[in-house]
């Protein structure tokens, strides 16, 4: 990731093949190892106490105010999905990546965040978004926060990026401005 006065974080989103062709290794742990076998490999839960999870907890905080106060400025469809965002992004897992296999997953499709449709309620962190987790402060935290913004969209099962590049950045044009360029430039929206 290139951390300059415009950071890219590319929120993004798996496809079902891809998703299925990554949890094959894992089928066969299914019944011994239930709970491994619900994420995609090498992406863990943050250490509980970690000052990581503590920043990460502080986007999804920002970003369900954003989601909140950008409502009166936005149309009804928005304002909806802004509603539905909102209890899935309150109720989502994050979940980064540890590994070689993780780093692979994010690398092979240019990830920085995503979610995978046939996992409700998980967002996916990626390796080059995890320096903004440990580094913490507002610029970082409001990075991520816009982030969330784009993946709780496709929790709510927007899966068009457009779609979702549109909401996240109408929901930050109306509370306080743009703090990413990724998923414009990655989906030239
Ligand atoms: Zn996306």
């Amino acid at each position: 990731m290139t951390r300059t006065a415009t950071p890219v974080v590319r929120p993004s989103i798996a496809t079902r093949g891809r998703a299925l062709a990554l949890a094959l290794p894992c089928a066969l742990l299914c019944a011994l190892l239930p709970h491994a076998a619900l994420a995609l490999p090498g992406f863990r839960a943050l250490p509980a106490r970690g000052v990581e999870a503590a920043n990460v907890e502080q986007a999804r905080v920002l970003a369900l105010s954003l989601l909140r106060r950008a409502r009166p400025a936005l149309g009804p469809e928005d304002v909806r999905l802004a509603d539905a965002a909102a209890r899935e992004l309150a109720a989502a897992r994050f979940l980064a990546s540890t590994d070689q296999q993780s780093l692979r997953t994010c690398a092979s499709r240019d990830y920085s965040l995503f979610v995978d449709p046939q996992e409700p309620r998980r967002i996916y962190i990626c390796d080059e978004v995890r320096p903004y987790a440990r580094a913490g402060g507002a610029a970082a935290i409001a990075v991520l926060a816009q982030g969330f913004v784009h993946e709780s969209a496709h929790l709510t099962g927007v899966h068009d990026e457009c779609a979702a590049t549109r909401f996240e950045l109408a929901v930050m044009d109306r509370t306080i401005g743009r703090r990413s360029a990724g998923s414009r430039i990655s989906y030239r929206c």
